[in-house]
This record gives structure tokens, sequence and C-alpha cells, in this order.
């Protein structure tokens, strides 16, 4: 049997109706920005494996320091024991992350990580006495599946079954020039008349949601408003850290900081999964008591895995190589010159671009999950070129270590989309 019919057998795959789904493609091997099929074909990564393998797949810098790692310490249970991979990649971030954050907390994705942001701030709320029950979100948000990241969510398809055992939460809509006056006064609306404990973003731009982007300071003005009623900001980086908006976080275009940020994806460069939710000293010292109960009471057995640590360590030795900071800068205007070539095409709407994320939208109308858009993923495949478009959006996420020819590549088979689509 092929692996395409074993998989059949026995796998269910995410997101996925098994009934009209296409068969899942094998790959039997990555190396750098390359996928290598078990159809003997060679894909370009266009997004990075969802923005994890940023500094390439099986990275030899970073698989060295696994080996090391899985021969020294593989794992062990972080209550009431420590090691050195954990404690040396929270120094490294809490001296990247901005600076107000102080204290690191370990889960293993990035649904836990919101998951994790949202306990703490409601628990904040709680251990000072004060029961703030609504969380602020924005509109078609993506924050993952957990139950508390996915009330948090506002993309139907996800959600629809669950809805009625969601915990509370308002949106408001993402902000523009056009709308802030009126999303502040719905902000301000719902903060009267709710006990309003959190608000939860994507800082910039809204991954699952097509890479629809907004402006910092439209953010900034969101945000001080939050800070000025006490209501706890988590900036969920999960998708933007570590470099994508060509700062290490995107709260870094921004003025007002988050009380919490969560992170996962690219922490761990596509090795492992692992997640992290920083948050500052304030919410910390909310925890401390003489009585355990107002201790943060959530754990999961491989939290701070010692191998996921090293991993997570030496990606962030990468990002602040010499090479990889010119890699980004280089992608940055590489996609600058692409979109001057496109972006007046007939069949370009608009065109988007925040550091290394790109983003097209095609002028037709299509839908999220329809037949047209498995089209348009098989003109990038038979390129060979991976790329996952979201409804009618073309995104581009490369790993940073991509070639110009590679980068050429894809840009060229979109090129070919709008001349043939
Ligand atoms: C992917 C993603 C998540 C969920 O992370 P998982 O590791 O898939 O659970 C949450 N928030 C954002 C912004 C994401 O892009």
């Amino acid at each position: 049997m092929t692996l395409k019919e074993r998989d059949k057998k026995h796998l269910w795959h995410p997101l996925t109706q098994h009934k009209i789904h296409p068969e899942a493609l094998p790959i039997i091997k990555a190396k750098g920005a390359v996928l290598y099929g078990e159809d003997q074909k060679e894909y370009i990564d266009g997004i990075a494996s969802w923005y994890t393998a940023m500094y390439g797949h099986c990275n030899d810098y970073i698989l060295d320091k696994v080996k090391q790692q899985m021969c020294q310490l593989d794992q062990i249970v972080f209550s009431g024991f420590t090691h050195e991979p954990a404690i040396r990649l929270s120094e490294e971030l809490i001296k990247i992350l901005p600076n107000n954050q102080e204290k690191i907390f370990f889960s293993d994705n990035g649904s836990t990580a919101n998951e994790v942001g949202i306990k703490m701030a409601l628990q904040y709320h709680f251990n000072k006495g004060e029961k703030r029950n609504t969380i602020i979100a924005f509109e078609d948000g993506f924050h993952g599946d957990t139950f508390g990241a996915m009330s948090a969510s506002g993309l139907s398809v996800y959600n629809g079954p669950f809805e009625d055992f969601f915990i509370d939460v308002k949106r408001i809509p993402t902000p523009n020039k056009k709308n802030i006056e009126s999303v502040l006064e719905a902000l301000h609306s719902i903060i009267e008349t709710h006990k309003v404990a959190a608000f939860i973003y994507e800082p910039l731009v809204q991954g699952a949601n097509a890479m629809h982007m907004f402006e910092a300071k439209h953010l900034d003005l969101i945000l001080r408003i939050c800070k000025e009623h006490a209501i706890i900001t988590i900036a969920d980086e999960v998708m933007t850290g570590f470099g994508k908006t060509g700062k290490n976080f995107a709260s870094d275009h921004i003025e007002t900081k988050p009380d919490i940020i969560s992170m996962s994806k690219a922490l761990t460069a596509g090795f492992v999964p692992m997640a992290v939710t920083s948050c500052t000293k304030e919410i910390y010292d909310a925890f401390l008591d003489d009585s355990v109960g107002k201790a943060f009471f959530h754990a999961h057995t491989y939290s701070a895995n010692p191998i996921a640590c090293a991993v997570a360590i030496a990606g962030i030795e990468l990002l602040h190589s010499k090479e990889i900071q010119d890699n980004i800068q280089r992608i940055i205007k590489s996609h600058t010159q692409f979109n001057d070539k496109i972006k007046n095409h007939p069949k370009v709407k608009v065109t988007r671009q925040q550091g290394v994320i790109y983003a097209l939208d095609l002028n037709i109308e299509m839908d999220r999950y329809g037949k047209k858009r498995y089209e348009i993923f098989n003109h990038f495949m038979k390129q060979g070129v991976f790329l996952r478009p979201l409804g009618n959006t073309i995104y581009i996420l490369a790993p940073y270590v991509i070639s110009m020819k590679q980068l050429d590549v894809i840009y060229n088979t979109i090129i070919d989309l709008l001349e043939t689509i």
C-alpha cells in the first residue's frame, strides 16, 4: 500500500472534511525552504509550514543543539524542578520582549498559550477580589481551538457547534481610518455595561483572517482605553512573533505595551511544539499569597520540555544572527518590489505587507473553503510551490532563509495565476 492509502485507513486530519477533501500528500523530507514529496517532486514552502520553520526546515545549527540536549536531559517535571535550558530561554526571551515583560510561563501550543493568558487575566482580577467575567476580542480574530481561545476567536466555521459553551466575549471590529471613532465608542459602551477582565488581540496582522492588517496607531488608542480601565491586555503574538513584522514582536511597533504576550509557532522553529505566555511583574505579583489557592494552578506535563527549550534558544540565536537579519531586510525589499509590479493588475483587488508578511486579494468572488480555492492551491503545487490561499487571499510568509531564486519562483507562479485565472 502507498502512504496515501495507509493514511486514509486510520488518520483523521485537522480542518478537513474527509467526505469532499482531496487526499493528503505525503512529504518524506524537508530541508531549508524545500519540501520533498513522495511523488518525487519538490515544493518551495511559501508559508514556512504555518510560519513555524522560519530558519529553514531541519536547520543544521538547531539540529546540533537538539542532539546535544537529547543526550543530556530529555524531560523533567517542571513543578519543583528546574533546568538550565528553561532558565536560559527565560533570560533570552526577556532580553527581546517588550521591556515591561518579566515572567515566563510554559505550555504546549498557541491555543494553550492564549488559554493561559486568558486564565491569568481572569484570576488576576479574582485574586484582587474583583469579579470580572467579560473578554473583549476583535471580530474575525483567531486565537486557537481550546475552549477559552476558541471563545475569543471569531471565525464561525471553527466555532459553530460550540458557541453555547463559550465564555463571555464581546467583539469590536478591527480599526481603520474610517471606523476608528465608532470602534472606540463600541469599546466604551462594552466597558460601561460589562465587567471586562481582558482584551485579547493579534497585533497588526490577523493571520487566520486572511492576513488582515491594521495600523499601530489605531490599536494604540484601543490599548490606552483598556489600560485606563484596568483591563488586562493580551497580545497574541503566536503568528507575528520572532521577526515576521520586521521587528522582534509586532508589539514593538505599538507604543502601549501589552500586560501579557503569547508566543508559539516560530518560537520552536518548526522542530517541536512548545509555547510561552509572558507577563508583567504586576500580573505575577497578584498571584503571590500565603494561601495556595491564589497560585496559578495550570500545568502541562511537558511544560518547559528541555529539548524544546534548547530549540527555542537556538532559534533566538539565529534570529539575531547577521545572516537572518540581512535575509529579513532582503525579503521585505523584494516583496515591496514584487508588489510594485503586480498591485495594478486587473486581477488584483488589494495588496498589503507588514515585514516579511505579504498578501494580495484576488479580484474574484470566492468561498473561503470552496472549489476554486483548491484549483488555485493545485495551480501552485503543480509548479512546485506550497502556498495556502485563504479565500481569495494569497499570502507569502516564507522561511527567512529562502533564496532569491526560490522567491522568484513563488512570485512567478503568482503572476502566472493572475494571467490565467
Ligand atoms: C496558529 C495560531 C494560534 C493557535 O496556535 P496552535 O499552536 O495552532 O494551537 C493562535 N493564535 C494565532 C494568532 C495563531 O496564528
